[in-house]
């Protein structure tokens, strides 16, 4: 039973993972993504589903990783072969955010079906994770994307596939600054596919799909496949895995010079820039 995923089937051929965690605002903990690749899981293995569609419940599609949650997996692990979450020094935390993190999203970005995120409200840092391995993004007028995590002394969110998202120009400045993109600067950067009105998203996020369920679904996943090979040509798993390992270097320091593995001030600095940004 899933405590934090629901999943529904609003139409013929369409199954919609919703994150469902909205008193958090889809704070992502260990067991939400657990139950959120088992859910992909489950979707792939049914021959009644043809698009996947990620949603969230409440005003906010994801506020990032539950920094409050147990660290660490339950149970085997899924992505990696080597998820420990005992080794001393920085290497669990490594080996977790191999597993959970890039692990993860990478096996998400090729899900052998076609993928839709609906996302309205904000999605910042881990959110980024979950919506970027999606194939095609849906965002309401009132979304907003985020990457604050330089504040706690990382480079960026686990799964770091920025300028395939912005361009490596925009990448920097929402890097360097921490600000967010809103819909529309996302959909002018190409991030987004559709912005609509919030009203609207739902019903336009089920709609998109029926125009793919139609066509043979065999080729819309070597369609899939093809572009993902060409993202990896371009360097982009490397790329990922190699942006990881900084990651944890700014892991590392931050354990090294502050005894945690993010920096001390990083929330407050986060709080502190949000107030601004609202006034
Ligand atoms: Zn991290």
């Amino acid at each position: 039973m899933s405590q934090y995923i629901r999943v529904e089937r609003p139409r013929e051929g369409i199954a919609r993972v919703v994150l469902a965690r909205p008193k958090t605002r889809n704070a992502q903990s260990p067991q939400l993504l657990r139950e959120l690749d088992e859910a992909f899981l489950a979707a792939v293995g049914d021959d009644g589903v043809k698009v996947i569609v990620l949603a969230a419940d409440g005003p906010d599609f994801s506020s990032g990783h539950d920094l409050k949650a147990p660290f660490g997996f339950e149970g085997k692990p899924i992505a990696t072969m080597n998820h420990s979450t005992t080794h001393p020094g920085i290497e669990a935390h490594y080996e977790f955010e191999c597993e959970a993190y890039l692990g993860l999203c990478l096996r998400w970005r090729d899900i052998p079906k076609s993928t839709i995120a609906q996302v309205q409200g904000r999605a910042i840092a881990g959110g980024l994770m979950v919506l970027w391995p999606m194939d095609i993004v849906i965002a309401a007028e009132d979304a907003s994307f985020q990457d604050p995590v330089t504040a706690f002394g990382v480079n960026g969110v686990e799964y770091f596939t920025h300028i395939w998202e912005v361009g490596p120009r925009k990448a920097r400045e929402m890097l360097f600054t921490g600000e967010a993109l809103t819909a529309s600067e996302a959909y002018g950067l190409g991030m987004v596919n559709h912005v609509v009105p919030a009203d609207q998203l739902e019903e336009f996020t089920l709609d998109l799909p029926e125009k793919i369920a139609r066509r043979p679904q065999f080729g819309i996943r070597l369609a899939k496949a093809s572009i993902n090979h060409q993202l990896d040509a371009q360097g982009q798993r490397q790329s990922l895995e190699a942006a990881l390992a900084l990651h944890n270097l700014g892991h590392a320091n931050n354990l090294a010079q502050f005894g945690a593995v993010v920096h001390p001030d990083g929330a407050a600095m986060i709080r502190a820039s949000a107030a601004g940004a609202r006034r």
